[in-house]
C-alpha cells in the first residue's frame, strides 16, 4: 500500500469522528490525485534538477501531524495551479513536499534544519539541488516561507516573490501568461524543454496508432531514432533513442512491435524515449493562448530545426530524408504531411551541404507559414498572441532582412543562416546551462550531461556514439544499405 493510501486511509479513519465538513474535505482529498510531488532522499535531487519550472515550494511535514494533515488542502489548492497535465500556470513553480516522519527522509529534513511541521522553503529549483539551509544564513536564494498558513495566504506569498497576480479561481487559459512577444530573443531557451515533449508525445503517437506497420515504416523509424540518438539537443533523449536502437531486433522482430507500456521488457512502450518524466504534459515556450493551439506541431518544428543545426554536411541529405520520411509516415495531420512531402519532393539535388539543409527546413517553415496565415486570418483558428509570420521578424534579426516591402522579402541567407544556427544551437539550450552556474563542477557536469548543451553540433557525444556504434552492429546490413543509398534517395511520393 503506497503512502497516499496509508494516508487517506488514515484520514478516512479521522473522516468517522469529524464535523461533515471536514468530511467533505477529506473526500475532496482522496477523490482527487495530489497535485503536490511526492519527494524522498531518492528522488529529491534529480526532480529538482530536471523541472522546467523556475522556482520551487519544499514542503517539510510529518505523515503523523494533525496540523499537517489539515492544511494539505490548503497547499494542494496552489499546487493544482502550478503541477501536472492540468496545471492551470504550469511550467513556473514546482509544488513539491517531503514526508520527515520517514525514517529514509531524516538526513534530508536535517540538512534544511527542519525545526517544526508543516515547514515551507523557497527558492529556485536548482539551489535545492545537494543544497541546505540554517536559520540565520545570510543571502541564502532559499527562503522559508512565513505566511503561507492557508491556500490564499500562501498564493499571496508567491505572487509577491514573482510579481504575478495568480488567483486561486483561475481557469486554464483565463489568465493567460503564455509568453507571447515574438521578437525576444531570450524566449527560445524555453522550448528547450518543449523539444523533449515533442520527441516524447511523437513516440507515444507511434506506439498509440501502432504505426510501426510495415518494413519500409520500420525503415523510417530506425533512421530517425539514429538521426534522435546522435543529435537531439537533449541526452535522456539521445540516450531513449540508443537504447531502442540496441534493442529493436527484440522489440521489433521483423518490424512486428509490441506496444504495451505495462507487461515484460521486451515492448517499445517500455522504452519510453526522453526518460519516464517526459512527456510532462504541457509546453513552455510552444504553449497558445488556447487550448488548441501550438503545443505539440510548434514543439516538432522547433525539434526539425534544432536537429538541422546539429549535423555535419556528410548527413544533410541522410537528415533531409529521414525527417521527410518520418513526416510522411507518421505525422498524423493528414494535410500537414501531403503539403510537407510536396515540399520534400520538389528537393531535385541531393543536399551536400549542412547549410543548404538548415536553410530548407527554415524556408519550408515559411512556406507553411504563408499559406496558414490566410487561412488562419479567413477562418479565425489562429492563436491571436502568436499570429503566423514570416519569420525571423526584422527586430529579431534586423541583418537578415536585405530589403523588404509589403510584398516581398530578400533576404541576406548568411546572416539567416548564422542566426538560425545560434538561435537554435547555443541559444536553444542556454537556459540549461544558466540554472548549472553557481553549482559546484560536479553537479554542473552531471546536470549538462543529462540535457545537454551540445551546442557544438558537430561533436557527437561519446555516449551516444558508443550506443550508435552498437546499435550499428545490430543494424549493419541495413546501415550499409541506406548509407549506399543515402546520395541519390528521393522522398517517396504517395
Ligand atoms: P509554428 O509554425 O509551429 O512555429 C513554432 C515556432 O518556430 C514559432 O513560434 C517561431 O518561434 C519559430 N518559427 C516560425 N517560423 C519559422 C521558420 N521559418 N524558421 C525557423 N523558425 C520558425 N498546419 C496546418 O494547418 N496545415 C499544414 O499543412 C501544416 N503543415 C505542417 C507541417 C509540419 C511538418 C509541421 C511540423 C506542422 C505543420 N502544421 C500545419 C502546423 C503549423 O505549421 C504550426 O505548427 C501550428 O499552426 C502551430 O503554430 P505556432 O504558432 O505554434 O508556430
Amino acid at each position: 500500500m503506497s503512502l497516499v493510501h496509508l494516508l487517506i486511509a488514515g484520514l478516512v479513519i479521522a473522516a468517522s469522528s469529524s464535523s461533515p465538513g471536514s468530511r467533505l474535505i477529506l473526500r475532496e482529498i482522496s477523490d482527487q490525485k495530489d497535485k503536490a510531488v511526492e519527494l524522498n532522499t531518492t528522488n529529491f535531487d534529480s526532480v529538482l534538477k530536471d523541472t522546467p519550472a523556475k522556482y520551487a515550494v519544499v514542503e517539510f511535514f510529518a505523515h503523523w501531524c494533525p496540523a499537517c494533515r489539515n492544511y494539505k488542502p490548503h497547499y494542494e489548492k496552489v499546487a493544482r495551479l502550478f503541477n501536472g497535465p492540468d496545471a492551470i500556470h504550469p511550467g513556473i513553480v514546482l509544488m513539491t513536499r517531503v514526508d520527515c516522519a520517514m525514517k529514509t527522509n531524516t538526513k534530508l529534513c536535517d540538512k534544511f534544519s527542519v525545526s517544526h511541521y508543516p515547514m515551507l522553503f523557497w527558492g529556485p529549483p536548482t539551489k535545492f539541488v545537494s543544497g541546505s539551509w540554517e536559520p540565520k544564513k545570510d543571502k541564502s536564494e532559499i527562503l522559508v516561507i512565513d505566511d503561507g498558513r492557508t491556500a490564499e495566504r500562501l498564493l499571496n506569498w508567491i505572487n509577491k516573490q514573482i510579481g504575478s497576480s495568480y488567483g486561486l479561481d483561475d481557469q486554464k487559459f483565463k489568465n493567460e501568461h503564455a509568453l507571447s512577444n515574438l521578437t525576444d530573443y531570450n524566449q527560445i531557451s524555453q522550448a528547450v524543454y518543449d523539444v523533449e515533449e515533442a520527441t516524447a508525445e511523437a513516440f507515444d503517437i507511434i506506439l498509440a496508432h501502432k504505426a510501426i506497420k510495415s518494413s519500409e515504416t520500420s525503415a523510417s523509424f530506425i533512421r530517425f531514432i539514429q538521426l534522435l540518438a546522435a543529435h537531439h539537443l537533449s541526452r535522456r533523449c539521445r540516450k531513449g533513442a540508443a537504447e531502442i536502437l540496441v534493442n529493436y531486433d527484440d522489440l521489433c522482430p521483423s518490424g512486428n512491435c509490441s506496444y504495451e507500456k505495462s507487461g515484460g521488457n521486451d515492448t517499445l512502450g517500455n522504452f519510453p524515449i526522453c526518460g519516464k518524466d517526459v512527456p510532462r504534459g504541457y509546453y513552455m515556450f510552444c504553449r497558445g493562448s488556447k487550448n488548441d493551439t501550438r503545443g505539440f506541431s510548434c514543439g516538432l518544428w522547433v525539434l526539425m530545426h534544432s536537429l538541422s543545426v546539429r549535423i555535419e554536411d556528410g548527413e544533410s541529405h541522410f537528415a533531409f530524408t529521414t525527417i521527410c520520411d518520418f513526416v510522411n509516415n507518421f505525422f498524423m495531420c493528414d494535410e500537414c504531411r501531403l503539403h510537407f512531402n510536396d515540399m520534400c519532393l520538389s528537393v531535385k539535388t541531393p543536399f551536400k551541404k549542412a547549410r543548404d539543409f538548415v536553410l530548407w527546413v527554415w524556408s519550408t517553415h515559411n512556406k507553411v507559414n504563408e499559406r496558414l496565415m490566410k487561412d488562419e486570418a479567413s477562418l479565425g483558428t489562429g492563436d491571436p498572441k502568436f499570429p503566423k509570420i514570416i519569420w525571423p521578424p526584422k527586430e529579431l534579426c534586423p541583418l537578415c532582412y536585405l530589403s523588404s516591402n509589403q510584398k516581398s522579402i530578400e533576404w541576406d541567407h548568411e546572416h539567416v543562416y548564422k542566426f538560425l544556427k545560434n538561435y537554435y544551437g547555443p541559444k536553444l539550450v542556454s537556459l540549461y546551462k544558466e540554472k548549472s552556474v553557481s553549482r559546484s563542477k560536479e553537479e554542473t557536469v552531471s546536470a549538462t550531461e543529462d540535457l545537454t548543451v551540445a551546442t557544438n553540433a558537430l561533436v557527437v557525444p561519446i555516449g551516444a556514439a558508443l550506443a550508435i556504434a552498437i546499435a550499428s552492429c545490430a543494424f549493419g546490413a541495413l546501415a550499409c544499405y541506406w548509407r549506399t543509398q543515402q546520395k541519390n534517395r528521393k522522398p517517396r511520393r504517395r
